[in-house]
This record gives C-alpha cells, sequence and structure tokens, in this order.
C-alpha cells in the first residue's frame, strides 16, 4: 500500500513536489497563500481509505518551504498509521502554517486558513496542535464544521491518553511479568502534566511504587504530594532502579546516552516520538530485552477522543475505546517477540494491514 517509490535523488531535487508526495504514496497537498493576511500554509492528505483524513494544524518557524514540506508530509503519514492502527474510521492529514506563533496570528489569518480547509469539504479535518491555541481554532471554526477540539466541544483528551497509556502498560506487564498487575511495580513517570497525573493517579490506586520527574517545581510537589509518589532529579530518572519507565514530557529520550544506563524492562509513556532515531533504537531496544510500546499506538486516547467527537459519541465511549488499548498493544508485543521484530515496525505493518484490509471491502461487489 505504501510502497516507497524508487525516485533518484536527482529527481527530488528537480521535482521537490509530487516525487516527495508518491515516495510514501500522499493523495493530496494544499498549498494556502494569502497576501492580505501573511497566511502560508500547506495541508496535506496522506490516505483517505478508512475516512477522512484527521490531523492537528502546527504553527511553526519554519527555515524553509521545504522544511515545512517534508514536515507535513512526515506528521500526516503518522497520522494515517495511528488512525489505523487504533481501529478509528479515520484517514492521515495534517496542517502547517508558516510563521511566528508569537507575531503573526490574527483573526483575519486564522479565517482565511478555515477557507482552505473548508474548500477540502471534509476530506481533511483539523485540530490544534503545536503553536495553535484554542481561540485559534475557534477563528477557524467561524470559515469550517471540520475542526475538533474546540472549548465546549470533546474537551481536554489527556484523561483519555493516560486511561490509554495506562491500559497499554498493563499488557506489556503481562507479556513481561506474566500477570498486568502493576501493584508493587516501580514506575518512573518523567513529566507529570495534564497526561502524566492522570496516569500517576491509575497507578497510584493500582498499588505501584511512582516516581516523577518534572522541570515544573509547584507541579512536582503537588503531584508528589497527592500520590505519594517520590521525587527524582530530571537527569537521575534514567539511572533509577525501576520496572517501567513512561516518557511523558519529551520526545527522543530513548537514545544511545539513555539506553546505556535504563535498567527497565518496559518503556511506555504517552510522549510523542520517543526513540530518538527509529530503526536504530527501536532495534536496540528489543535487543536489551525491554518491550516498548510504541509511542504512536499507546497514546492514540487524544485522537480517540477527537473521533469521538466527529462521530458524537460520548466522553464515556472514548474512555472505553482508550481500554481497547490494552489489546492493541498486547498484539502487537506478542507478534514482536513471534516473528523477532521490533515493536514498533510490527505496528507499522498492522496499520497498514488494516488499510489494506478495509480497502479491499470498500470495493464494488
Ligand atoms: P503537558 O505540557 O501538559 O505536560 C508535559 C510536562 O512535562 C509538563 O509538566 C512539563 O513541565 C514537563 N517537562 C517538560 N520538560 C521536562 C523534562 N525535561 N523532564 C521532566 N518533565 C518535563 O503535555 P501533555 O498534554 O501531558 O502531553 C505529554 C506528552 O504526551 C507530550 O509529548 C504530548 O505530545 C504527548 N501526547 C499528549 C496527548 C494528550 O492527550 N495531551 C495525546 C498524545 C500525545
Amino acid at each position: 500500500m505504501f510502497e516507497v517509490k524508487n525516485i533518484e535523488e536527482t529527481d527530488l531535487a528537480q521535482n521537490p513536489v509530487i516525487a516527495q508526495m508518491s515516495k510514501y504514496n500522499h493523495e493530496q497537498l494544499l498549498f494556502c497563500n494569502d497576501n492580505e493576511t501573511g497566511l502560508k500554509a500547506i495541508i496535506a492528505v496522506h490516505n483517505t481509505v478508512l475516512g477522512p483524513a484527521l490531523g492537528g494544524t502546527r504553527m511553526w518557524t519554519y527555515k524553509s518551504e521545504m522544511e515545512a514540506l517534508n514536515d507535513v508530509l512526515r506528521l500526516s503519514r503518522g497520522m494515517t498509521y495511528k488512525n489505523s492502527i487504533s481501529g478509528l474510521n479515520l484517514g492521515g492529514g495534517k496542517a502547517v502554517i508558516i510563521g511566528d506563533a508569537r507575531s503573526m496570528k490574527s483573526e483575519a489569518l486564522f479565517r482565511r486558513f478555515g477557507k482552505f480547509v473548508n474548500s477540502l469539504a471534509g476530506k481533511y479535518i483539523t485540530a490544534e496542535d503545536v503553536g495553535i491555541s484554542p481561540i485559534d481554532m475557534a477563528w477557524v471554526s467561524m470559515e469550517t464544521d471540520h475542526v475538533v477540539g474546540l472549548p465546549g466541544k470533546s474537551g481536554d483528551p489527556s484523561p483519555v491518553t493516560a486511561k490509554g497509556t495506562y491500559m497499554g502498560m498493563k499488557a506489556c506487564a503481562k507479556v513481561q511479568f506474566g500477570s498486568d498487575s502493576l501493584s508493587g511495580k516501580k514506575v518512573v513517570v518523567q513529566g507529570v502534566g495534564h497526561v502524566g497525573e492522570y496516569l500517576v493517579e491509575y497507578l497510584s490506586k493500582e498499588g505501584a511504587e511512582i516516581f516523577i520527574s518534572d522541570i515544573h517545581e509547584p507541579t512536582l510537589k503537588r503531584v508528589s504530594e497527592t500520590y505519594g509518589a517520590k521525587v527524582v532529579g530530571l537527569d537521575e530518572v534514567y539511572d533509577i532502579d525501576m520496572d517501567i519507565y513512561a516518557p511523558c514530557a519529551l520526545g527522543a529520550t530513548v537514545n544511545d546516552d539513555t539506553l546505556s544506563r535504563l535498567k527497565c524492562s518496559i518503556i511506555a509513556g504517552a510522549a510523542n516520538n520517543q526513540l530518538k532515531v527509529e530503526n536504530v533504537h527501536g532495534q536496540a531496544v528489543m535487543d536489551k530485552g525491554i518491550i516498548y510500546a510504541p509511542d504512536f499506538a499507546l497514546n492514540a486516547g487524544g485522537v480517540i477522543n477527537c473521533y469521538a467527537e466527529v462521530k458524537g459519541l460520548s466522553s464515556e465511549w472514548a474512555l472505553g475505546k482508550a481500554d481497547e488499548i490494552y489489546t492493541t498493544i498486547k498484539n502487537i508485543v506478542d507478534r514482536s517477540q513471534s516473528e523477532n521484530i521490533p515493536t514498533y515496525q510490527i505496528a507499522n505493518k498492522m496499520a497498514e494491514e488494516r488499510i489494506q484490509a478495509i480497502g479491499n471491502v470498500k470495493l464494488p461487489l
């Protein structure tokens, strides 16, 4: 389905756009420009076999149009895999607005962007991402209905993300320890923000021994006092004698340095892009006997929450759907072990297989 085309480097230089699209089989790109408002944006629709392409809009000071193009192509493809592995009837898309989120925002810019989103007639559904606030999205929604995650709608996705992360962590424990109970297990939660704190709550109810770190001292103190979690230093997190490492703050924390230090047997957290170099560190984790729960499958609660809004389903439905992440992660880990292939690769394969299978279902009888 996503067969990588054999594109010569010269092709990429001479034909940077369509050649880039065909590399990972992107369906459509929409380039948006408006001189009045200064809007410069790219909307990428990677794949709509399963349903409309859903993914957030990011505003960033890209150094060049090529950098923005690469980012939107990569992120939209990632959304296809995330939505597919989560069993949702959604495809993958993403949008980037090129510009400084501190100085370039205006009602007119976001409404103009909303017009472009609307011109895709529901093929792309947008939401908040890095650099975008609820106010910005409220402006977008004045020009299009194809927006999710607005204030007063499905609300904060973090409880659903935390529930899915917790359930997936238990699935890893089932394989690694023979039981999915986390009682007495030493769990390090790095970052106790929106998702991390809800995760700590689940872990504390189950009787895990919890260690936390965060750069924000007042949050750290409050969470520690509320749940009886032990505070550890920002760098110390990698050296603690622990069973489970749960990154819930930053990406790329699974790297050469940390892997030489981590003593855990499971890595399961909500942060995006945990493996610094996917093919290197995904394999290295496996070689060390650590079970890594692929981040995009584990933290799918956020997109499940958006899907509930798209379909008019309740927050109870979303929390229930997040329970299914247990089975998804268990299947990924079991298959990874039987095929001796890193979990992140198995998760990608499973996402592609679902798109292939459902694509066939959609063929005319
Ligand atoms: P957040 O900003 O609310 O929380 C992140 C926390 O990490 C903050 O408390 C921050 O102070 C802390 N932090 C930052 N740098 C740190 C460091 N070096 N060491 C320790 N702590 C540090 O974000 P969130 O919504 O809780 O999301 C956490 C992660 O999960 C992010 O990577 C996010 O992209 C990902 N994620 C979140 C959701 C969601 O529903 N919120 C969904 C999918 C993925």
